[in-house]
């Protein structure tokens, strides 16, 4: 009898093993088909990761599985492979990772369907009757004759040939014919016209060509609108016309409305979504046409990079520096690390496209691992804007406003242009403070202050979720003068309105926009063109295309320069040639201006002299020197537990049972309390892990691993391994 080894979704880190089921034919036992195995005193989807002839357990001890839910595997081999390489990699548990390449209805243990349409076929008795039969009634003639030149036809297909319900329905009561569900075909893909590459575009798409359609990672980097996108499209045009699928991995759910008509204006083709803002039904289907193979493009945010699919040919990832590709949380992997090694093992190429590359990337670019490939215009006839500073030390401002940023908005919006206002804080004002007794605000169960939310009536913790009612006297001492302090979006918004009321203005947080339809109507009427103020937070900022600005303001660049990770910088970089990016993509000159008290800031003034190139050049080296990524690997165990010792005591153990195994090169830093103690209620400690080289690295991820997994935790204690942290 076989030994199943069963990848489970449970904490543990290991595989487990069963028996099939009894009656099971043991042929179709094939891996990443799912089984509902008896855990504890539970049932659970189980995945099939192998077999072996032995168990490490006593054979009479071993269960047996209930049921295989799976007569074929869902996953392909490359899929399988990936999932079991990021589990080693990540050093998550196997089942967490499985199941990650899975829909919510099958994680629950669902059957697998087909996508389907429903149909019409002939019956036993229908397929017995001959050509040309029931010639006295016409039209049921005519379905027959259709139900007999295929096994089955849609509905949709019925109708569009002219056949009623009704005479379907004088079938099926003559016992000749009976409804079915059809399962959708794969149609070819088409492609419409392509831009006229220039010849930048030219050459990157002959350098990606000649690079063959066997893997290989290629690096864009290219300004923001010089073409990257057009230049996946006719990428992903060859991937098609040569009948296979392409993945396209995107930063977030406000993206798809725009991304997603440029797709469907290029191609005739199915494209399959995946984001979070889905139903189950919605989600499973896009999930089924990708993996039956009947989806030609799929496009998705993070968890995408999972979906199975039948004939890949090539992966993009696009703005691949977002952070948003990072799981902040579980299972805590880099969507875009996990794309190339997809590639690798599904021998495909790689696109990782960026006007602000991660230093990650460009390393191994520069390396030579990728093959890099710049643009450094923009296409059509669009300039790069020019960047000022403002310094605002001394001036009067309003709603965070200075004179001289609101002189160029009227001017702007005087002749006709849009303005772009970014102030990374959502709400009325982060903090709320009593002026007679100096008590703030604070959430109870985070180490942070509520900020104020003035059109909700709230105050609302933006790390937990908790919300609360405005307050209108103290707590502490019951004075009635609470006043705001700092800026959020809603307040510069309120006083815009009253001062500027004669131009539109639109609002973008994820407080003023919820779901992707708001969005896509707003980026409609912004397109208009005509003038207006748009007033927005990150998300703003990531890959929009608004043609008719011309000026960008940064209301708060203080609020990007200090930082205490040592990306800040980079991130830093990265956002504001992004928000600057917005502006002037059209025919107008765009011009950025830059709200400051430190002028001379080392961080604004490199921006203010050179290019992202230039400035990711020099943070390299500095990183270099500090032996820091991606010049040396980290990785952190982290706790978090009701009690703050527990977990700090946790990882003191741990770290001194690691010091002993560990060869030198391992340098590990603390246990230390995370940057924000305490959130939602529980405290977070951290142990950081420096080693110079991949290879140390895995070996400390392991032991440290193996280690935690043997150490008496206290109750309620979670820990977990966090490989290339994103935060520290
Ligand atoms: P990116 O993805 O680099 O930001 P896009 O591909 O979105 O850039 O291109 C920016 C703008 O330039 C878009 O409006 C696009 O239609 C236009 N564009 C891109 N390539 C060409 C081209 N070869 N000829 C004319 N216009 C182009
Ligand atoms: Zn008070
Ligand atoms: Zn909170």
């Amino acid at each position: 009898m076989p030994v199943l080894k069963l990848a489970i979704p449970t904490p543990l880190r290991t595989l487990f093993d069963y028996l099939p089921p009894l009656d099971c034919d043991l042929t179709k036992l094939q891996p990443g088909a799912r089984l509902r195995v008896p855990f504890g005193r539970r049932e659970v989807t189980a995945y099939l990761v192998g077999q072996s002839t032995e168990s490490d357990l006593d054979a009479s001890s071993l269960k047996a599985a209930d049921a295989l839910l799976d007569s074929q595997s869902l996953l392909s081999t490359p899929l399988l492979g990936l999932c079991t390489w990021a589990a080693d990699y990540y050093q998550h548990p196997p089942g967490e990772v499985y199941q990650a390449a899975f829909p919510k209805t099958l994680r629950q243990g669902q059957p697998h369907r087909y996508n389907s349409e429903p149909g019409w076929q002939l019956s036993t008795r229908g397929k017995g009757l001959p050509a040309g039969a029931l010639a006295r009634s016409p039209k049921q003639a005519l379905a027959l004759g259709i139900l007999q030149e295929q096994p089955q036809v849609t509905l949709r297909e019925l109708k569009e040939a002219g056949i009623s319900p009704a005479v379907l329905k004088a079938l099926a009561d003559k016992g000749l014919a009976e409804r079915c569900d059809v399962r959708l075909a794969t149609t070819a893909a088409k492609t419409g016209a392509a831009l006229q590459p220039s010849a930048e575009q030219a050459e990157i798409l002959t350098s990606i060509r000649s690079a063959g359609t066997n893997f290989h990672c290629h690096l864009i980097e290219g300004v923001t609108g010089s073409g990257k996108t057009e230049v996946y499209l006719q990428l992903i045009a060859d991937c098609l016309a040569a009948n296979q699928q392409a993945l396209l991995l995107i930063p977030e759910i406000g993206l798809t409305p725009q991304t997603l008509a440029r797709f469907s204006k290029r191609f005739q083709a199915e494209i399959a979504v995946l984001h979070s803002g889905l139903s189950d039904a919605q989600r499973y289907s896009a999930w089924e046409a990708a993996r039956s193979g009947s989806a030609h493009i799929v496009i998705g945010t993070r968890s995408a990079v999972f979906t199975p699919m039948a004939r890949p040919g090539l992966i993009v990832v696009d703005e691949e520096h977002d952070q948003s590709f990072k799981q902040q949380d579980g299972f805590r992997y880099s969507a875009r690390d996990v794309a190339v090694k997809r590639g690798q093992l599904e021998n495909c190429p790689v696109i990782l496209g960026s006007a602000t590359p991660s230093l990650e990337s460009l390393h191994n670019a520069l390396q030579g691992r990728y093959a890099h490939h710049r643009m450094l215009q923009r296409a059509g006839h669009s300039q790069l804007p020019t960047i000022e500073a403002i310094d605002v030390r001394k001036a009067p401002l309003q709603a965070g406003l200075s004179p001289a940023l609101l002189q160029a908005m009227e001017r702007c919006l005087q002749s006709s242009q849009q303005v772009l206002l970014f102030l990374n804080r959502r709400g009325y004002a982060p903090t709320l403070q009593c002026h007679d007794c100096g008590w703030i605000a604070e959430c109870k169960d985070c180490d942070a202050r509520l900020t104020l939310h003035r059109r909700q009536r709230r105050l609302r913790c933006h790390h937990c979720g908790t919300a609360g009612p405005l307050l209108h006297s103290c707590p502490q001492c019951q004075s009635k003068q609470l006043v705001s302090l700092g800026l959020g979006t809603e307040q510069t918004e309120d006083w815009l309105r009253q001062h500027l009321g004669q131009w539109p203005l639109y609002r973008v947080d994820s407080d003023s926009m919820q779901g992707r339809e708001s969005m896509h109507t707003l980026v409609e009427q912004i397109n208009r063109g005509e003038p207006c103020i748009l007033l927005g937070t990150q998300m703003l900022t990531k890959g929009h295309h608004f043609p008719a600005v011309s000026l960008v303001g940064v209301i708060d660049m203080d609020a990007m320069l200090f930082s205490t990770d040592f990306r800040g910088e980079e991130r830093a970089s990265q956002l504001l040639t992004q928000v600057s990016g917005r502006a002037g993509r059209a025919k107008h000159r765009g011009r950025v201006l830059l709200q400051t008290h430190h002028p001379d800031h080392s961080v604004l003034q490199a921006m203010l002299s050179q290019p992202y190139h230039q400035q990711a050049l020099a943070m390299l080296e500095r990183r270099r020197l500090a032996s820091l990524p991606p010049a040396g690997q980290l990785l952190i165990a982290r706790t978090d537990c009701a009690d703050a010792d527990h977990g700090e005591q946790f990882l003191v153990d741990l770290r001194a049972s690691a010091q002993s195994q560990l060869p030198a090169g391992i340098d590990m830093i603390g246990p230390l309390p995370a940057p924000m103690q305490r959130r939602a209620g529980r405290f977070r400690s951290q142990l950081l892990v420096h080693t110079a080289d991949r290879r140390l690295s895995r070996l400390a991820a392991r032991t440290l691993v193996h280690l935690a997994q043997a150490q008496p935790a206290s109750r309620g204690l979670n820990w977990s391994l966090d490989v290339d942290p994103q935060d520290m």
